[in-house]
């Protein structure tokens, strides 16, 4: 099986590598395909102040330093360049096409971001557990699973305005909340994240299964979490593995947890991606021809 990881963060953004070091780590840990996706920047003047965002100012370096090790790994492992974009209600979103200049070989969607409506407030359902808490409890009074359901909705919007080719990390919001793993939140939750499936699979989005907070030790569950691939199997909406990188050790990393939950769950195959913009011509047919352009399938050890 070829392995990729379309989920990485440099040191341009909040990871630990460069460029340069990842590619070599992703050679020898024997990836066949590896993409940058650094955090994408926000809008000058978005009102939102980040620390983990790529700097506006940094994104033609970035650009260039992804281009570069494209060609001088070119037959060895192939390397894309991508964003992973923020989807902020009212604020930005992958469909806006700001990056659109930049030739990008793909863009992952995600929703970090929950906020009030003036931007007065706002915070990220992944960041630190006392602040994720303080959120729920200022913008929805200390009510979880109506923090939940705003998530949902944002990730729906997302879906349906478009823009991007992977989604992120689709049920993020249950990482602070032990309460909702092992697919042991609400029924309301339930219902939100079931709702989504048959417009993401007519959108031709794939959906990553996401290996970050297992890599970090945060959580022993991929995102999404089994159930929620059950139910995708049953739309066969196209999945792909992804280690959410953000330093070389992380590469690859409990790949095999993801395989194993991803038989479980009804699946026989994922997709790895080929690239979209480049001459296919001598990668012959697509083997994923009923699936979203620039992908292929590969059958599950
Ligand atoms: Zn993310
Ligand atoms: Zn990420």
């Amino acid at each position: 099986m070829n392995y990729a990881c379309l989920h990485t963060h440099t040191t341009f953004c909040d990871g630990k590598n460069t460029v340069e070091e990842l590619c070599q780590s992703a050679y020898e840990q024997g990836l066949s395909m590896l993409g940058f996706s650094a955090h994408a920047p926000l809008p000058v003047g978005s009102g939102i102040v980040s620390q983990w965002h790529l700097p506006q100012n940094k994104l033609d370096a970035y650009v260039e330093a992804v281009q570069k090790a494209k060609r001088e790994w070119e037959g060895r492992i192939s390397i894309y360049l991508g964003l992973e974009i923020d989807y902020i209600e009212g604020v930005c979103g992958p469909a806006d096409h700001r990056f659109s200049a930049y030739n990008l070989d793909y863009t992952i969607g995600s929703v970090h971001y929950l906020t009030k409506e003036d931007l007065s407030y706002y915070f990220t359902v992944d960041g630190p557990r006392d602040e994720w808490q303080q959120g729920v409890q200022e913008l929805f009074s200390g009510d979880y699973e109506a923090a939940a359901h705003a998530y949902w909705t944002n990730v729906r919007a997302m879906i349906k305005a478009g823009g991007f080719d992977i989604l992120g990390h689709i049920d993020l919001v249950k990482k602070n909340n032990p309460a909702w793993w092992n697919d042991q939140a609400p029924a309301s939750y339930q219902k939100d994240a079931e709702q989504l499936l048959p417009e993401l699979k007519n959108a031709g989005i794939v959906v990553e299964v996401n290996t970050g907070a297992m890599n970090r030790g945060t959580m022993n569950e991929t995102y999404p979490s089994a159930g929620i691939l059950r139910k995708m199997a049953h739309y066969t909406i196209p999945v792909t593995i992804n280690a959410d990188a953000h330093s070389t050790a992380h590469l690859r990393g409990n790949y095999d947890q993801a395989i194993e939950v991803l038989k479980k769950s009804g699946y026989g195959e994922i997709v790895n991606f080929i690239g979209k913009s480049r001459d296919l011509q001598n990668k012959g047919p697509l083997a994923y021809t009923s699936g979203p352009e620039g992908w292929v399938t590969e059958l599950l050890p």
